[in-house]
């Protein structure tokens, strides 16, 4: 029986120590949190549970090749699944914008709203439209497919990938630009701040969305986080917690053992590296492996932006029944930096769906702000001064408060800051890159990149998790810890087992 040892127990981990116990290997999964999960999780605060992950998880529509992946790892087993009646509203121009889950919906809304832009809302409609038949590939990845595979493969994505191309070619400011209506113009430039962040980021999501293809698991993601590992640990799958691993020791092509924090060590005949890409190349392989298509990533975040936002918890202490979950709504300029300007919009999701998160007639609310390279830039310096980053974490709770109250005076005194977690929060619990929670953003002038994970000079360790495809997230980590196993089963020659 072959060992495998992994680093790292989020998604991407889980679903390689799943995978690897499926198909007859003794693995163990390191990690450098007390606990499972990654940034698929959730803590509790002053009796509230802050969910910090699922918005939407694709893969929950039953059929889907990506929803018997979910199934397969344990993450969706025996949970109900809460369909949202939007993705979001907007606030804007004194108007609500819906993005309805019922795409007929909000076509008929828009159309209300911004006849004058008939066409523009036509195209878009039927563009989303035509990614309900799409359904994420979760199979083989590439690299293992054989000619006809690859064929099939391509034929099967030739509207999305025209679609995508469409969408790839535009910035979301130039389809802002299609719209004459200031509320739509606004709503959908109001998504990424100027620059040249593809379209196509706001067409995936909606067209999974309004397809019936992502929705929310009851429960949140600490829950799943943990019915993987319930999974996993009854497949015989061991777990080694509080244990980062520091370095890697290395004969020639071959990974040796690696040493953790505590002196630990650990051997095994392969490795997944199911941890951050950057810290794997930069801080466990001391630099000494460098992959020119990640280095030309890193070096150059204006052509390759990462995603990572600041996200605050709020208790609220009443019902919620008349909000949508996802509201944006306008703010006066608030001191938040985001792209080094003030925030303009706050985007807050509430939980009443999720009585068992809040006391009794409370309800849970979060934030999340997006962060660019200049606030990263200023959180890193920040956070060298821990009381000077403590104040800001407070001033900016407070912010977030203070304009929750102004946009929504019945909320006066029944609010509660529970807890502002930063980028520099997910670096410090999950050693995520500046706090990224997918690999890069697309953008007009960088590529889109999928990486098989090979580590160029070492035969026997591999990287899998949100970095290696686009669009990341939860369905990549997942995709890409079962795909690590389906190569090592490739490369010893053993038949692939998945059920
Ligand atoms: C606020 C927020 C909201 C999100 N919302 C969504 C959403 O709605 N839908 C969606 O699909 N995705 C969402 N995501 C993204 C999703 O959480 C991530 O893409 C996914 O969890 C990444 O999984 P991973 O296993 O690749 O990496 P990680 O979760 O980063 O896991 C890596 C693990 O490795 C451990 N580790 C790192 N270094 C070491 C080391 N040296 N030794 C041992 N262990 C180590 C870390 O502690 C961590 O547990 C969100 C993320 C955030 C932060």
């Amino acid at each position: 029986m072959n060992k495998v040892v992994i680093i790292g127990g989020g998604i991407a981990g889980l679903s390689a120590g799943i995978f690897a116990q499926k198909n007859g290997f003794d693995s163990v999964i390191l990690e450098k949190h007390h606990t499972l999960g990654g940034e698929c999780t959730g803590w509790n605060r002053q009796g509230y549970h802050i969910d910090g992950c699922i918005h939407w998880l694709v893969g929950t529509k039953e059929g889907t090749p990506m929803r018997q992946l979910w199934d397969e790892v344990g993450a969706l087993d025996g949970v109900d699944i809460y369909d949202p009646e939007s993705f979001m509203a907007v606030e804007m121009e004194g108007e609500t914008v819906h993005f309805y889950r019922d795409l007929d919906r909000m076509k008929a809304s828009w159309l209300e709203l911004a006849p004058e832009d008939k066409e523009a809302i036509e195209e878009l409609c039927l563009d989303i439209r035509q990614l309900h038949d799409f359904t994420m590939p979760a199979g083989k990845p590439m690299d293992l497919m054989s000619l006809m595979e690859k064929i099939k493969f391509f034929l099967s994505m030739k509207d999305v990938g025209k679609l995508m191309q469409k969408y790839d070619k535009i910035s979301i400011g130039d389809l802002a630009e299609k719209f004459k209506n200031p509320a739509l113009r606004g709503v959908i430039a109001s998504f990424m701040p100027e620059g040249d962040y593809s379209a196509s980021s706001i067409l995936f999501p909606l067209g999974t969305f309004t397809g019936g293809q992502s929705s929310i698991p009851v429960g949140g993601s600490k829950a799943l986080s943990l019915r993987m590992e319930e999974k996993y640990r009854s497949l015989g799958g061991k777990v080694e917690t509080s244990c980062e691993v520091m370095d890697v020791e290395i004969e020639g092509k071959t990974v040796k053992r690696l040493i953790c924090q505590d002196g630990k060590s650990f051997q095994a005949d392969y490795y997944i590296a199911a941890c951050d890409a950057h810290v794997v190349y930069e801080k466990l392989l001391g630099g000494n492996y460098p992959d020119r298509e990640f280095q030309k990533r890193f070096n150059d975040p204006g052509k390759y932006p990462l995603a990572s936002n600041i996200y605050v918890g709020v208790g609220y202490a009443d019902t919620i029944n008349n909000l949508p979950r996802t509201l944006k709504f306008p703010v006066d300029k608030l001191p938040i930096h985001q792209n080094g300007k003030p925030t303009e919009h706050l985007q807050m999701t509430h939980y009443a769906y999720e009585p068992d998160f809040a006391p009794r007639g409370h309800t849970v609310i979060t934030f999340a702000i997006n962060q660019f390279q200049p606030d990263l830039e200023e959180l890193q310096e920040l956070v060298k001064d821990p009381e000077a980053y403590r104040q800001e974490k407070d001033r900016i709770g407070k912010l977030v408060i203070q304009a929750m109250e102004a946009r929504f005076p019945y909320m006066a005194g029944k609010l509660t800051l529970l807890d502002v977690a930063t980028p520099q929060t997910y670096q410090r619990y999950c050693n995520a890159y500046q706090g990224a929670f997918m690999g890069f953003w697309p953008t007009l002038s960088g590529k889109s990149m999928t990486h098989t994970g090979r580590i160029k000079g070492l035969d026997n360790m591999m990287l899998s998790g949100q970095w290696l495809q686009p669009p990341g997230g939860l369905p990549i980590a997942v995709i890409t810890g079962k795909d690590s196993i389906m190569r090592l089963c490739k490369k010893l020659g053993r038949p692939w087992y998945q059920n």
